[in-house]
């Protein structure tokens, strides 16, 4: 592959270019056409693999492709379609899609990857690790996410302390602020907030931070390369640590590309050999710059990997449990390449500041052509995606149909086989790996155990998604099925959550793991996850309000946001040509007697009807009714508490009882209705709730409208 990579990339692809290659052997001696011949085979043999690139922006990407590797480029909308070999977009990808592919088929997203690559969800995922693993976990500097924690963050104030805060789900800089002063953050909105560290490493007196390229092309185990090459991103002004009359000034203090570019100072790489001057450098020259100086990089380096690998760590679960869906045992359907933004503090401590999915692959000096071609070019390579291993991937699952076809039966393996194959395959792919990896440093697996990490990681995923419960609930119910006189199977199981926290938790979970598009000519691009430099919507809202523990948030405030933001929502939902949904769901909420719900009346719910018109069709009814029917709830209920001025713990007994009576009258009709039981069940919000029993003493139902910026939903049930 090397001296095909060599083909140089001038930051331009033309889309429509037809290669004619035998046009030119005229004026080739002998030599030169065998040896064309022999390559032409084997990009001929490429030419019957088709690479999706419905869904990718990127001119470097379809020139790697075609140019290099001699793909059918394909340009029909991935979810469309099931005959492409290799797909590259530049969104999430839903686990749904995942679910439909091919054991041939790879993509380059992992579904669920948004534990990493939103701050917030960032910033949870570490937080709980930093938790339990306060040393360990220490490269990710102190985060607060608000407004749920806004109080704790509040008690960091004083002795000229500096926080930087930045919106949940932005990027490129954009919004992102310094502040010494508690009086300066709106306590209701939604920020990451986090320790700025304030003693940066300089390079000339300026700032920099470190983009990094990291491979992940396996979450089950993980499997994770580190790219030898990357970016160093300066700061334009001199750095000079805060203070009440700096904060301001970006160009010092954030080194985002996107903002130092505009400065009269930013000096332009135009070269691809002169890698180590100008605003952005490659990360390999300012290495050679800090060894020259006498630093120690390697160990630099080590700290950088080890963070990497903890960081996945925190979310290998999440994303495990998306892939069990297909039946890979070679763990190869996904690959993703992460940006890491690594800033580095004067005494050489690495810290993460964020974590890109969709890494910026914009190309707009020889400095990016190069890195960036190189990069894609070498993760084609390692993916091992040609003609070759497609065929024998499918020969293999031939085979093993016929097996299935003359002995007759399914061959349905024990968990020991299966590890065993699963050993071989990661055997098999560390032999092609390690030969292939062009500039890719294997980092893990390697020879220091991340078990603890993995383990505990797991652990909180159970936890929050109540897979633990469910464990417990089996073993409970084995055993009462182990005595005759408890058999009454035709009842609905009962889940008992005892817990507020392991409610809440159970509840957020059935939301998470539970959304699915429904049908494939509504999928969309993914949802909630905003691409570098894609416009984000204006306030982004996340399904469910950040929770921890035993903190029971209040809703009325994520509520009031939501439905006030719907109007803003439906209109960039509508400019990404994508549509929105409104999904009524029901939440269990601690009675508190909080009724006072003035701020959802009926003239607030008309003024955001009509925006819903963007929706099409059946959906829009569907929408409509949805928001109407909370709005309506939302009301009887405020005129219900207005009204009766009754004892307040008689009043929340009656519409306790007036809940239960509720679900049980639900129950009937949705089981009248849909013979089959409950799977598929979609948009059937009291379904959701039956699922979780009755309310347990204290609690009451309570709505919550979700709004989600992708194609339908549906629940799937157990
Ligand atoms: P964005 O996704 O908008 O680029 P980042 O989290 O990467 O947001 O922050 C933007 C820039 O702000 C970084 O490139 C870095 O220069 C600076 N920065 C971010 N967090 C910190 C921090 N905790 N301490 C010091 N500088 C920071």
């Amino acid at each position: 592959m090397k001296q095909e990579k060599e083909i140089i990339f001038n930051g331009e692809f033309d889309d429509s270019e037809e290669e004619d290659d035998d046009q030119s052997q005229d004026q080739e001696s002998d030599e030169e056409q065998t040896k064309k011949k022999k390559k032409k085979l084997l990009q001929n043999t490429n030419k019957n693999l088709i690479m999706n690139v419905s869904d990718t922006q990127y001119p470097v990407v379809k020139f790697v492709g075609k140019m290099i590797y001699k793909f059918k480029l394909q340009y029909v909308p991935y979810q469309e379609v099931n005959n492409w070999d290799f797909c590259w977009t530049d969104n999430a990808v839903l686990p749904e899609t995942l679910a439909k592919m091919q054991s041939h088929q790879k993509i380059n997203h992992f579904p669920g990857m948004y534990s990493l690559a939103r701050k917030n969800h960032l910033g949870k995922n570490l937080n709980k690790m930093q938790k339990q693993f306060p040393d360990e976990y220490d490269f990710y500097p102190r985060t607060w996410m608000l407004p749920s924690e806004y109080n704790d963050f509040k008690q960091q104030f004083g002795k000229a302390k500096t926080f930087i805060l930045k919106p949940e789900a932005s990027c490129q800089g954009k919004g992102i602020f310094l502040t010494r002063s508690i009086e300066s953050i709106n306590p209701t909105e939604h920020y990451v907030a986090q320790r700025y560290i304030h003693k940066p490493l300089l390079i000339d007196g300026l700032k920099f931070d470190l983009r990094m390229y990291v491979l992940i092309c396996g979450c089950d185990p993980l499997r994770i390369y580190l790219y030898k090459e990357g970016l160093a991103r300066f700061a334009t002004q001199a750095y000079i640590v805060p203070n009440t009359n700096n904060l301001d000034d970006v160009c010092m203090h954030l080194t985002n590309y996107a903002i130092n570019k505009d400065n009269p100072n930013f000096i332009f790489n135009s070269d691809e050999k002169k890698m180590d001057v100008g605003h952005k450098r490659s990360m390999s020259s300012v290495f050679q710059l800090l060894r020259d100086q006498n630093q120690n990089v390697d160990q630099l380096l080590d700290d950088i990997k080890d963070l990497i690998i903890k960081t996945f760590c925190s979310v290998q679960p999440i994303l495990q449990q998306n892939y069990t869906q297909v039946d890979n045992y070679a763990n190869n359907m996904c690959f993703e390449i992460l940006g890491f933004d690594i800033l580095i503090d004067s005494s050489l401590k690495p810290y993460l500041l964020e974590v890109n999915h969709t890494p910026s692959f914009t190309t707009d000096t020889p400095l990016d052509q190069y890195i960036k071609k190189n990069l894609i070019a070498d993760t084609i390579t390692l993916m091992n995606i040609n003609l070759k291993t497609k065929n024998e991937i499918i020969q293999q699952k031939k085979d093993e149909m016929q097996k299935r076809v003359l002995t007759g039966k399914k061959t349905k393996l024990s968990t020991e086989e299966k590890k065993l194959i699963k050993l071989q395959c990661q055997k098999q792919r560390d032999d092609y790996e390690s030969q292939n990896k062009g500039n890719y440093e294997l980092i893990y697996p390697c020879s220091k155990s991340y078990d603890e990490y993995l383990q505990h990681s797991l652990k909180l995923y159970e936890e929050w998604t109540g897979a633990n419960i469910r464990r417990n609930q089996k073993k409970e119910s084995i055993q009462i099925n182990q005595e005759p006189q408890n058999k009454s199977q035709s009842q609905p199981k009962k889940i008992i959550l005892e817990k507020k926290s392991t409610l809440y938790k159970h509840v957020q979970s059935r939301i998470n793991t539970n959304l699915f598009p429904t049908n494939k000519n509504e999928q969309n691009k993914g949802n909630e996850i905003i691409q570098e430099g894609e416009e984000q919507p204006p306030n982004q809202i996340d399904t469910i309000p950040e929770v921890d523990n035993d903190n029971f948030v209040p809703y009325e405030d994520y509520q009031q946001q939501s439905l006030e933001s719907i109007k803003d929502l439906c209109a960039f939902t509508e400019k990404q040509g994508r549509e929105l949904q409104i999904l009524d769901l029901i939440q269990y909420r601690k009675v508190d007697n909080r009724l006072n719900n003035s701020h959802i009346q009926q003239q607030n719910v008309q003024s955001i009807l009509s925006p819903l018109s963007s929706i099409k069709g059946v959906l829009q009814g569907i929408a409509i009714k949805n928001v109407k029917q909370f709005a309506i709830r939302k009301n009887n209920k405020n005129v219900k508490s207005s009204s009766k001025q009754i004892n307040e713990s008689e009043h929340e007994k009656l519409q306790e009882n007036q809940q239960k009576q509720q679900i049980i009258q639900s129950q009937q009709l949705y089981q009248q209705s849909n013979p089959q039981g409950m799977n598929g069940a979609y948009i059937k919000p009291k379904v959701f709730s039956l699922k979780l029993s009755h309310p347990p003493k204290g609690y009451k139902l309570q709505s919550l409208p979700l709004l989600i910026q992708q194609n339908y939903t549906k629940f799937r049930y157990e």
